[in-house]
């Protein structure tokens, strides 16, 4: 078989168990067999297959099927201007998640030498594409899973960083900390009956990196909480809500002695990045 007849099998055993992005998903993943880019593979097609090569794509195909997230497959996500390593004990960094690093770039200039600290960091994306654009600063990144400290401490290595970005495995309600200048966090904030309603690629990932209690807030009120004692005064708490939670994350913010900022919108105009300051 040669490449365009091996796409159009991955075309429909994708397309018939209803894999929206079929054609783009066969593609990287006869690609990724074919040690090519996606460019190279499309002006290729006539290339043949040997049968190991249409073995391992068999194979890519049958997990796609089943939903497995193409991120976990290949075992790593772009984020921001970076490449993270992934599996699934984090969460794949999502785009919107961006919004925090690009407000915190906002407010802060490369020459900035400030602390931070991010809280459930996960893969790492946000503290790391933070510290590699204001590299005189240094971070503090917690996360409760062990295996989740492994991967961040692995891609702050890749990323040569290992050095500006210390990693704890804990729980935030034990940390204790010193005082930052700045707090960043995609904290987990889906309600229990939105998780069950969640697609099936999603329940792939770590469950803890998602769900938040009955009502989708109980990490985002201990990270409030938590964020207060600290935070330096006039330190920002920037975070990542979840939809049709801003108004009450708001009121929350007040109670606990925040100015609100701004409110960022995501690409479907979804009201999702907040970024407050401790004022009192
Ligand atoms: N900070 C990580 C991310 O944004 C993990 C977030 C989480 O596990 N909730 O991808």
């Amino acid at each position: 078989m040669n490449c365009l007849e091996t796409l159009s099998y991955g075309n429909s055993i994708l397309k018939s168990n209803n894999i929206d992005s079929y054609k783009l998903d066969s593609e990287l993943l006869l690609a990724n067999v074919m040690k090519m880019s996606r460019e190279e593979l499309l002006i290729n097609l006539q290339e043949q297959l040997d049968r190991i090569k249409l073995n391992k794509f068999k194979k890519l195909i049958d997990r796609r099927k089943r939903k497995e997230p193409i991120a976990y497959i290949f075992k790593k996500k772009e984020f921001w201007k970076f490449n993270f390593a992934v599996d699934n004990n984090v969460l794949i960094p999502r785009p919107e998640t961006e919004l925090i690093v690009e407000e915190v770039l906002k407010l802060t200039n490369f020459k900035s030498s400030k602390h931070f600290l991010d809280i459930g960091t996960g893969s790492g994306c946000i503290i790391l594409s933070i510290i590699k654009e204001r590299p005189s600063s240094i971070g503090t990144a917690l996360d409760i899973s062990k295996k989740a400290i492994k991967i961040a401490t692995s891609n702050a290595k890749m990323h040569h960083i290992q050095n500006k970005v210390k990693f704890v495995n804990i729980s935030v309600d034990k940390y204790l900390g010193s005082k930052y200048d700045f707090i960043v966090s995609n904290p987990p904030y889906i309600n229990s009956i939105e998780y069950n309603r969640l697609e099936m690629n999603v329940k792939f990932e770590p469950h803890v990196a998602l769900k938040a209690g009955v009502d989708g807030l109980s990490v985002v009120k201990k990270l409030i909480l938590k964020s207060k004692n600290l935070l330096k005064i006039n330190g920002k708490l920037i975070f990542e809500v979840g939809s049709k939670q801003m108004i009450q994350v708001i009121n929350l913010l007040k109670k606990n002695g925040f100015y609100i900022n701004r409110v960022c919108k995501d690409f479907q105009s979804i009201p999702r990045v907040i970024i407050s300051t401790k004022i009192i």
